[in-house]
């Protein structure tokens, strides 16, 4: 292992060790006491640095703040990157080694074990060649998301604090607990308090990534009631709520579910049926970027509720909605100055950015519904949630001047 990294990749380093995976089973607030950890030392670190206002809320979300340096009028940015683990892959005892100038190919990962991290494996294998790779033993997930969000802000601002010679206005910083099980830390997470005027997740895929965009999404409950008679005597009398159920399924179709739709494009996606003759429960999420498509989703599935209804009686089948995030992409569309300043910042670092819709929630996704329009850059990982997980020293670096170049831009 090299002995001197580039400074966000020495602080990644020093995260991942420090096990924050999150429990989606825990209703307590953060989920996993040990996501504190981490949170303690951002802390610690912040405070060491100089960054004011340091602070930790009940639900483990650190606040700091690094204060203006310059006259200029600027608009108050705020950066946000999740301190906690996806609960797919144990986080304890991350051993990450560098695989130094990628060359491409299979990567072993674990000799003893037989792990291999397959050539092909990664979307954006080309970021990868000629790097110096992250990557883990082959037992744990490397932790990169979003560690690598964590280690890129902790870099920016110890380097903007390190040089007043730059000029920035007001920058904010927020590290989130539970993203990955459900976003409870970016529910809890105090906007007001944090007080900037709109803020970057640092939480995406590969290198050149750029969210404004995000699923508006419901969970809906679909309940079908029966009437259970013994099968000898049921001719016109049993009501069988799992054929019922069946029956509603059916009316969905096929190329609007999860399985057959890519891109920009929603979908109605089973995700448990559990039933009897006389109870059926099924569980669907809804998702679409639109926010009358969303819309218009709920009430295709009303409508055949409607419908089986007047079949089989009033009351059969009911459908419950609960919406779970919305897409970023409606308060963002009201600032075009966020967008135009990120595209900038990764060209000013050598970057030609893609705008990507993402097919999932954010906690910009959370945090914009509640008021603080936050899209989202990338973080330079890639494979996360696997233990195929890594990111490489240079992606650190890259993303780290993007955050800087970016926060820097808004007093220009
Ligand atoms: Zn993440």
């Amino acid at each position: 292992m090299k002995t001197t990294l580039p400074g966000a990749a020495e602080k990644f380093l020093r995260y991942v060790k420090i096990d924050t995976q999150s429990d989606p089973d825990s209703s307590s607030v953060p989920t996993s006491e040990k996501e504190l950890d981490l949170a303690r030392l951002l802390v610690k670190e912040l405070m060491d640095m100089g960054a004011e206002d340091v602070k930790m809320c009940k639900a483990g979300c650190v606040y700091a703040t690094i204060p203006s340096n310059c006259d200029a009028e600027a608009p108050v940015v705020g950066f946000i990157a999740h301190m906690d683990t996806s609960p797919d892959v144990t986080g304890a005892n991350v051993s990450p080694r560098i695989v130094e100038n990628y060359q491409g190919g299979d990567i072993i990962l674990n000799s003893e074990k037989g792990i291999i991290l397959p050539s092909g494996f990664f979307k954006s294998e080309a970021q990868l060649i000629g790097q110096d790779l992250i990557v883990t033993d082959g037992t744990t997930l490397l932790g990169a998301d979003d560690k690598a969000g964590v280690a890129e802000i902790m870099y920016m601002a110890e380097y903007l604090l390190n040089h007043p010679e730059i000029k920035h206005g007001v920058i904010k910083i927020g590290f989130t607990t539970d993203e990955e099980v459900g976003c409870c830390g970016a529910n809890a997470f105090d906007i007001e308090g944090f007080g900037a005027d709109f803020a970057y997740t640092v939480d995406g895929m590969g290198i050149d990534e750029y969210n404004c965009e995000s699923f508006n999404a419901a969970d809906a409950t679909v309940t079908v009631h029966g009437l259970q008679v013994h099968p000898g005597d049921a001719k016109n009398r049993m009501i069988n709520s799992i054929t019922i159920s069946k029956e509603f399924d059916n009316m969905i179709p096929s190329y609007e579910t999860c399985e057959h739709s890519e891109g920009r494009e929603g979908y109605f996606h089973l995700s448990d049926i559990d039933g009897t003759v006389s109870l059926t429960k099924m569980q669907y999420l809804i998702r679409d970027f639109d926010i009358e498509g969303f819309n218009r989703r709920k009430e295709f599935m009303r409508r055949i509720c409607q419908y089986l209804n007047s079949v089989y009686g009033q009351g059969t089948v009911d459908v419950e909605f609960e919406d779970s995030y919305f897409s970023m992409y409606n308060s963002i569309k009201e600032k075009p100055d966020i967008t135009e300043k990120a595209i900038k910042a990764f060209e000013a670092c050598g970057i030609n950015p893609k705008i990507v819709p993402i097919r999932g929630g954010t906690d910009g996704s959370i945090l914009s519904g509640r008021g603080l329009a936050c899209p989202n850059l990338s973080a330079g990982y890639q494979g996360e949630h696997s233990v195929c997980e890594c990111v490489s020293v240079q992606a650190l670096d890259t993303c780290a001047n993007v955050l800087i170049k970016l926060a820097v831009s808004f007093a220009e």
